[in-house]
């Protein structure tokens, strides 16, 4: 029997990672049905900071212009005790290898705002809002949702595949009955946003009070608004602690009520959680219901939008034949190590901030000063999935993005594809058969032009380099039996037949 699909993929959830997912599959080519139960946009900030590997996510999507005038590039963060003693100061301001800023605040309604804009331009995407996703059912062939509208109106409906954006309550993944791995103590907190006119605040844009009597965060965003976070101490009234006055107390008079003028408070709690399995048969979870972290390095958003970054490519080629359904085991397998480890960064990090006690504070003062690369981590490579394990070298990590001479960004050249950056003479001794194969296909893209590789095989120390659509790393190589294996892991390219010219 032919399975008749309303969509190649249903994504259940209009958040940030369920809209981005929708954007980029709409650009692969994929038709898509996004579901979204709240009939109107979330009009107040939850995540507030992502980072240069996000922006170049979004920079595929094509709304950077507008994204770069609706954020701000962050230039200063530190770390400070009760005294107000600086513990660490990390440099942000950086423009990096992402070729944008290493970290961005903004205002995530805007953010939104803009893909979603991005999402109405793609004639193959619909987001249906006011639309409750029920019960989710592997068939065969594809998956079955049951929705309602907010008429009561029910409906089935029907995919190849689901992704489970529904957040960090997602019922689907309860339905599922997956389990998540708890890390470090929750913590509640209280979020404060809003506009700080004619009053300074802090001078860094990233400020981590690790004030054992009240431990608090300080966030500048774009124009004038700001964010402060205040850990929920013993004995505090809740409505009290929400009160202009009481957020000028807590505040220690950076937020004075006659200057502060606030959009949402809001109590929130601090938690770290990693799904035990991200896929059930065509069900993939994403975002905030597969990994939860506390917004210590604000990697909560930006581990969701790695995710989809990561299995929308997988489900275009697999759509288009050119990959096999084995390919989808590599989501899981690749994602969930990379976001453990920024789930416990984030926990171990929010121990640092959350000491209330004044001994333990001092302890952590003097490891901090001895230990100041601890509160800068590195992001590690991908789990094990599709790319060169050679022990040691650099496949896996993220490759930096090349600005070329006249001012465009390499992605805008490359697509959503594979790219081969390779010396020509190196590349000119694979076999005819394969460079015809890899010239045929759509999803790979080869340079051999010094201007455009330059910059890509200095950073990989390589003659060759090999960049999957979600700008990893697939290898490295020198030699032409180091691009034969590397090739040979392309989906759709086979080398066996090798004739080196
Ligand atoms: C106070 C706070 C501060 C944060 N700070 C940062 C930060 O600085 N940086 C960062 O990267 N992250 C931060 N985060 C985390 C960030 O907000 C989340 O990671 C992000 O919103 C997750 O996006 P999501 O799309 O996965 O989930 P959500 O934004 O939760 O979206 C899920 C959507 O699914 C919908 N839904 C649920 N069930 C159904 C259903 N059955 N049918 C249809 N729709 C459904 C919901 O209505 C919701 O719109 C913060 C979070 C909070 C709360």
């Amino acid at each position: 029997m032919v399975e008749v699909h309303d969509a190649d993929v249903i994504v259940v959830g209009g958040g940030p990672v369920g809209v981005t997912a929708l954007a980029m599959l709409g650009q692969l080519g994929l038709t898509a049905i996004g579901i979204e139960k709240d009939p109107e946009a979330w009009p107040t900030a939850r995540a507030v900071h992502f980072d240069g590997e996000i922006f170049r996510v979004l920079q595929t999507l094509g709304v950077t212009e507008e994204l770069a005038a609706a954020t701000l590039p962050m230039s200063s963060t530190h770390f400070q005790n009760e005294t107000g003693q600086v513990l660490i100061s990390v440099p942000t301001g950086e423009f990096g290898p992402q070729a944008w800023p290493n970290n961005i605040t903004f205002h995530q309604p805007e953010v939104e705002r803009l893909i979603r804009q991005r999402i109405s331009e793609l004639p193959n995407i619909e987001l249906r809002r006011g639309v409750t996703a029920g019960e989710v059912r592997n068939i065969s062939g594809g998956v079955e949702v049951n929705i309602v509208d907010s008429n009561g109106q029910e409906a089935v409906l029907r995919a190849k595949w689901l992704i489970a954006a529904d957040g960090a309550r997602s019922p689907i993944r309860r339905a599922l009955e997956i389990e998540s791995e708890k890390f470090g103590e929750d913590a509640e907190w209280v979020v404060v946003d809003g506009h700080l006119v004619d009053s300074p605040g802090y001078e860094d844009d990233m400020v981590f009070l690790c004030h054992h009597t009240r431990p608090a965060l300080w966030i500048r965003l774009p124009g004038t608004r700001v964010r402060m976070e205040f850990m929920v101490m013993e004995g505090d009234d809740l409505d009290e602690i929400v009160t202009p006055a009481a957020i000028e107390r807590i505040s220690r008079g950076i937020l004075p009520a006659a200057q502060f003028h606030p959009d949402r408070q809001a109590v929130y709690t601090f938690r770290g959680r990693i799904s035990q399995r991200w896929r059930e048969g065509r069900v993939f979870l994403a975002g905030d219901s597969a990994h939860q972290a506390p917004p210590c390095f604000g990697q909560g958003l930006c581990a969701g939008i790695r995710d989809v970054a990561n299995l929308t490519w997988k489900l275009a080629l697999i759509k288009r034949g050119v990959a096999d359904e084995s390919l989808l085991d590599t989501y899981e397998a690749e994602r969930k190590p990379h976001a453990q480890f920024w789930v416990e960064q984030a926990t171990n990090a929010a121990m640092f901030l959350q000491t209330t006690d004044a001994e333990a504070a001092r302890k952590r003062d003097e490891y901090l000063w001895a230990n100041p690369m601890d509160a800068a981590p590195v992001s590690p490579p991908i789990g094990p999935g599709l790319h060169d394990s050679t022990e040691g070298d650099i496949s896996g990590y993220l490759s930096m993005q090349p600005m070329l001479a006249d001012g465009t960004r390499l992605d805008d050249l490359v697509g959503m594809r594979f790219l081969i950056a390779a010396n020509a003479e190196l590349y000119y001794q694979l076999g005819s058969d394969v460079r015809q194969q890899i010239e045929s296909s759509d999803h790979i893209v080869v340079m051999n032009e010094p201007e455009k590789t330059n910059q890509l095989l200095e950073f990989s120390g390589s003659s060759a380099i090999i960049v999957r659509p979600d700008r990893y790393i697939l290898g490295v190589g020198d030699s032409v039996i180091d691009l034969e294996r590397l090739v040979q892991l392309l989906p759709g390219i086979s080398v066996q037949a090798q004739q080196s010219v």
